[in-house]
């Protein structure tokens, strides 16, 4: 677990700016949703926090260390995606393997830890299916298990639920919660999903347009709007 830290990042795509001046503040262990329209920079600042999108001016903090320049590999965190692409010719427990046999991790701490995160998801028997053999549901938790397995300071989510039907959205959000809930990892996920945002979070980052509108917990938006966006946003329904 570690905190993060977003201090005056921008981000700019050739000569367009798209991170404008992000300020944020993740404490240890928190469950953060970063929020905002579709396009406002939500997935840029994620990736730019994993390490997959070079940042253009400020710092980003994960514990004490400054990791604007750090790779992905070194930044002790994982990411679950929106298209959690698993391995078709893998079988659950190799396709949660996976990472930690690149990485050199004896096979019996990775058994260990397969084992571990199958209980945890409820995945335990279904560890020698292969994903064709799932329900949407299910591939979403071994995404989550290959994830776990890894047991990062941080975790990503993007948008992990939009492909899921409405009522199994419903359901996984209580599970992503139980997870932290278990797990204490500092989270942070990016959603459109205003609902998710405030059923799910410790903290809100409201964003818009490449800037940071408001940070606050769910009913402290609710109840006090910093602005007329903050309360558009956060009062429609999604
Ligand atoms: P969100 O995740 O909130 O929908 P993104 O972070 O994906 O938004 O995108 C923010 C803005 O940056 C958008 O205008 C998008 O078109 C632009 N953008 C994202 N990635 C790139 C890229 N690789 N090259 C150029 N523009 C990009
Ligand atoms: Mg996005």
């Amino acid at each position: 677990m570690a905190a993060v830290n977003f201090v005056d990042v921008r981000k700019s795509f050739g000569a367009v700016p798209v991170i404008k001046g992000v300020n944020v503040e993740i404490e240890d262990g928190e469950f953060v949703i970063l929020v905002g329209p579709s396009g406002c920079g939500k997935s840029t600042l994620l990736r730019m926090l994993a390490g997959l999108e070079n940042i253009s001016a400020g710092e980003i903090r994960i514990g004490n260390r400054v990791v604007n320049t750090v790779p992905p590999k070194d930044r002790d965190i994982a990411m679950v995606f929106q298209n959690y692409a698993l391995y078709p010719h893998m079988t659950v427990a190799d396709n949660m393997a996976f990472s930690l046999n690149l990485k050199g991790t004896s096979k019996e701490e990775i058994g260990k830890r397969v084992k571990g995160a199958a209980e945890i998801l409820g995945l335990s028997r279904l560890l020698d299916r292969y994903p064709r053999q799932l329900s949407g549901g299910q591939r979403q938790r071994v995404a989550m298990g290959r994830a776990i397995v890894r047991d990062p300071q941080v975790f990503l989510f993007d948008e992990p639920l939009s492909n899921l039907d409405a009522k199994l959205r419903v359901a996984m959000r209580a599970e992503i919660k139980e997870l932290h809930q278990r797990l204490k990892t500092t989270t942070v996920y990016v959603t459109h999903d205003q609902i998710e945002a405030m059923t799910m979070a410790d903290k809100i980052v409201v964003m818009h347009d490449g800037i940071v509108e408001q940070i606050g917990a769910p009913l402290d938006l609710y109840d006090r709007p910093a602005n007329l966006f903050v309360a558009g946003f956060i009062g429609s329904p999604a």
